[in-house]
């Protein structure tokens, strides 16, 4: 089970400066873009490739939490 203590600090890949993550049965989930992930021995999962979108969503694009392009250095510049 994932502690309070854990949770307060865990937040969403995504948007980490903002968003919260609540226990559900098996996983955690984004309170924000419902990103489910998995919990593996004890520990939240938290990796956006291995999430779980939630229902109607066809890809990460399509979420309300994105990455800010500039917290990933030069990577993503075109
Ligand atoms: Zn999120």
């Amino acid at each position: 089970m994932i502690s309070q203590d854990l949770l307060d600090i865990l937040r969403c890949p995504l948007d980490p400066s903002k968003t919260r993550l609540r226990v559900q049965e098996d996983h955690l989930e984004c309170e924000r873009c419902a990103l489910r992930f998995l919990i593996k021995d004890g520990f939240p999962v938290l990796v956006v490739e291995e999430a779980g979108l939630p229902a109607g969503c066809e890809s990460i694009g399509q979420l309300p939490c994105q990455r800010e392009p500039k917290t990933v250095g030069a990577a993503n510049v075109k």
